[in-house]
């Protein structure tokens, strides 16, 4: 489908974006259009319903769209359409079916849970990581090193920029998650410095939670004086 310019609108709209907004539609609280009057009262430009997605839906994904399809009529916010997938094995395939893929604008990975019935181990999950990096098919990498920090495994800076480095090769926006506070601090310096493309997501399940930059948030004060300066 692909009729947005992810790259541009980013771009054009980084601070003044939300992309990562569930609604009542699966998981959310609030419905599309009470997440929409609220992107429009904190003042945002563009927002991103993200919806979980699994091989198997057990909702009417066509329904949603034809919903936003609509919603986009009435509203100046720029209405994108994600689904957040799970990735599903050590290769880095990710549950979702091709028709979600084709129709969406933006394909979310994330690791929910781990695929198998032992502990992850660092070496295990980045090689999951970069498999899924790898495979072409995820825009942005939401929550990242959520599953390692619920295991308590941290990584050591050249493994992080391992990381890094494969983003930037394939092009995959990092995801500053403002729900999970998330990447950490070491990670977000180090992508910073690598020039890595971000996007803010607030992963608001509740309408409230929709990003307002004029509220306080998790990113350190010296960390967030540099994202301006990149803006600017
Ligand atoms: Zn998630
Ligand atoms: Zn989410």
């Amino acid at each position: 489908m692909n009729k947005y310019d992810i790259k541009q609108l980013r771009e054009k709209f980084l601070l003044d974006s939300d992309w990562h907004i569930h609604t009542n539609y699966v998981h959310g609280m609030h419905s599309l259009s009470e997440c929409i009057k609220k992107a429009e009262s904190n003042n945002l430009k563009l927002i991103a319903i993200v919806e979980h997605v699994r091989q198997n839906l057990t909702y009417d994904f066509l329904e949603l769209l034809k919903e936003i399809n609509r919603m986009r009529k009435e509203s100046n916010v720029i209405i994108l359409l994600g689904a957040e997938a799970k990735i599903k094995d050590e290769e880095g395939n990710l549950d979702i079916s091709p028709m979600v893929e084709k129709k969406v604008d933006i394909v979310y990975g994330a690791f929910h849970s781990w695929f198998k019935n032992s502990k992850p181990k660092k070496e295990e999950y980045i090689e999951a990581l970069l498999n899924m990096i790898k495979k072409g098919v995820i825009d942005i990498w939401a929550h990242p090193l959520l599953l390692p920090r619920r295991y308590n495994i941290y990584f050591e800076d050249e493994k992080i920029i391992e990381i890094i480095d494969t983003l930037k090769r394939y092009g995959t926006y990092l995801e500053i998650n403002l729900n999970y506070k998330l990447p950490p601090t070491n990670f977000l310096n180090l992508a910073l410095e690598a020039s890595i493309p971000f996007v803010i997501g607030s992963d608001a399940h509740n309408k409230n939670q929709i990003w307002n930059k004029n509220k306080p948030n998790f990113i350190k004060l010296k960390i967030w004086k540099r994202i301006i300066e990149k803006v600017s």
